[in-house]
């Protein structure tokens, strides 16, 4: 008996309840009929009886008027016997005995014990679930860590693309675990612990496995989530069987993904939950700290948030390495792609470095994920071939979310929308300070109705004042066209207008954007650890006068960009209405047919 779910468990035994039920129910049926043996005796001696037969122990009898009556006796009685003793001469009647066929003494039997043993089999199969929990809460203490598979092609520092400067670091500590004797002669320390910093799919769980891969040395993964349990001490003691089992494969690496779950500030947690992070935490520095100086165990943390780490883990002799893997520039995202490729047959035309430039902000994960997406399209459509197309369909189901063609819209929804996206586009485009327009669409995404993309022409680190206030004035040019053409507004403007303001928030008190206010951030983030989870709180660290000052500066901004989007948009309602017109034909408009039309339309 493996796993059963207890599911299973209890419509077997609602349908045994039934079963017993439906028995006694129908055995009570038979006995309504039933008479006495002496009864049966008392009719031969009258002469009434026409017939007898036995089967078993179930003797029937049949009057001369038909009747049935059904009796018993015990299986080692002799009905002919039974009847003599009581005085009636069986000799007289017909008597059939079938014998051996005893089933329904068999079916009684089994209708009357089966509940009995099911009843049984369950509480053993109970009492083996619990003993066999108790086994799992043993196991507890164990650390889950993950020895990478050794089957699996090894990865190397060639599969991880960009990243010259973390790599030049990381071989170091190749050479560290490959020839540790080298160093040691020289009365060098090893290294024990290196950081990991980057947003989420920048490849850093990749660069570590790399690591291992060069090296030649057993890698061994576990989430800092893991360590965190209900119960209070698992997490300190998974960290002692993991650092045990390093040790015994040493040279190896141990690999921590999502070091800020345990290593968060100390102190900063509310509720129960941060006792046991801190046990954790203080587990990892003592196994850290107790390693020997030619233990060769490399211990490498990831995390996206090196701002919340304790400094405790930061000090020197234990997490005194620090590697940034940032967003891949445009080149990095090239490169990427180019090893994402490497296994899919590509159409001679897909230009990889294109694709690049469309996707500033993504990640290494992100970009695999593109073609992965491309090649489920092209197989989808029986292809040989990922087509340059597409990897563009792909990009675009990824930044925007999936096409939702079914969602219907009536004409005049539609119409409205045309013209929505059209003030986006037109304002986007004769604004100085925007990129430029990649592409308009009224096929719904997700949420949206429509979708107006710009892309920059090269990535971009920093933006510009001029920049944002444009972005507000084009993140408008949607609800100014609905009112202009329309002279009616619509909800559809609604996710603009929540971008818009904190933006403009945002330029207000953290860039230091407003003239009225200066070059101050006004309120700070807290971070706080609530059960477990993160709670990001804004701190108001500024007086009323201030608050008010903020909020009067916000809504000067928006309504500056309105009236920017306005003047725009109703100097130019005929270039508008044509790429409307345009949109309500062809549903999208990519960048090279809006920029003509927009060369084309006089105002
Ligand atoms: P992280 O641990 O930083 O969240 P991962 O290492 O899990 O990111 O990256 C996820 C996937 O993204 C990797 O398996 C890899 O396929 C891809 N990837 C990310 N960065 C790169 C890169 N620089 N070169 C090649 N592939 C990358
Ligand atoms: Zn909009």
């Amino acid at each position: 008996m493996k796993k059963m779910n207890y599911k299973n468990l209890i419509y077997l035994v609602v349908v045994v309840l039934i079963l017993a039920a439906g028995f006694t129910y129908f055995s009570r049926q038979t006995t309504t009929e039933k008479v006495s043996i002496s009864k049966i005796a008392e009719e031969v001696k009258a002469s009434n009886v026409k017939e007898i037969s036995v089967a078993g122990n179930k003797v029937t009898t049949t009057l001369k008027d038909n009747k049935k009556l059904t009796s018993e006796i015990s299986s080692n009685q002799q009905i002919t016997t039974t009847l003599k003793d009581l005085g009636a001469d069986p000799s007289k009647i017909n008597l059939t005995i079938k014998e051996g066929s005893n089933s329904a003494l068999w079916l009684t039997l089994l209708v009357n014990i089966l509940p009995f043993i099911l009843i049984i089999g369950f509480f053993y199969f109970m009492l083996r679930q619990a003993q066999g929990s108790g086994n799992q809460a043993m196991m507890f203490g164990k650390s889950q860590a993950r020895l990478a598979d050794d089957n699996k092609k090894k990865v190397t520092f060639s599969d991880v693309a960009g990243a010259t400067e973390a790599k030049q670091e990381l071989i170091e500590i190749v050479e560290f675990l490959k020839y540790p004797q080298k160093f040691l002669a020289l009365g060098a320390k090893i290294p024990k612990g290196v950081l990991l910093f980057g947003p989420p799919g920048t490849g850093k769980t990749l660069m570590a496995k790399a690591v291992s891969g060069e090296a030649g040395v057993p890698f061994f993964s576990i989430s800092g989530s893991e360590f965190v349990e209900m119960f209070v001490g698992v997490g300190a003691s998974r960290v002692r069987d993991l650092f045990s089992k390093a040790k015994k494969n040493a040279p190896c690496i141990i690999f921590i993904d999502e070091i800020d779950a345990v290593g968060r500030q100390r102190g900063s947690g509310l509720g129960g939950s941060h006792d046991e992070r801190e046990q954790t935490l203080n587990q990892i520095l003592v196994e850290m700290d107790g390693f020997e100086t030619d233990t060769n165990v490399i211990i490498m943390a990831a995390t996206n948030r090196p701002d919340v780490l304790d400094p405790a883990l930061l000090r020197p002799g234990r997490f005194d390495r620090r590697i940034v893997l940032d967003m891949p520039d445009i080149q990095d995202r090239t490169e990427i792609l180019k090893i994402h490729a490497k296994n899919k047959p590509l159409a001679k035309k897909a230009d990889l470095e294109v694709i690049a430039k469309q996707t500033p902000g993504f990640s290494g994960a992100d970009l695999q994920n593109i073609l992965n997406e491309a090649a489920i399209l092209a197989a989808r459509d029986n292809k040989k071939e990922i087509s340059m197309d597409d990897i563009e369909k792909s990009v675009e189901k990824i930044y925007l979310g999936p096409e939702r063609k079914s969602a219907v819209m009536n004409e005049r929804e539609k119409k409205i929308t045309a013209h929505h996206e059209a003030g986006h586009a037109l304002v986007g485009h004769l604004l100085p300070n925007t990129d430029p327009i990649h592409k308009i669409s009224i096929i719904s995404r997700g949420m949206a109705l429509g979708v107006t993309w710009s892309l920059p022409s090269e990535d971009k680190k920093l933006l510009t004042k001029s920049e944002l206030s444009d972005d507000i004035a084009m993140m408008l040019g949607g609800r100014v066209a609905e009112k202009v053409f329309f002279n009616e507004i619509t909800t559809g403007a609604s996710n603009d207008l929540e971008k818009a303001t904190k933006m403009a928030r945002d330029m207000v008190t953290r860039y230091g954007m407003s003239e009225k206010l200066g070059n101050q951030i006004y309120g700070r983030r807290d971070e706080l650890v609530f059960l477990g989870k993160e709670l990001g709180e804004h701190h108001k660290d500024y007086s009323e006068v201030f608050a008010e000052k903020i909020d009067n500066e916000i809504s000067d901004m928006i309504k500056d960009a309105y009236k920017k989007a306005e003047k725009l948009i109703t100097a130019n309602k005929k270039k508008l209405g044509k790429v409307a017109s345009v949109l309500l034909e062809k549903e999208t408009i990519e960048s090279e047919e809006f920029n003509s039309l927009m060369d084309q339309v006089k105002a």
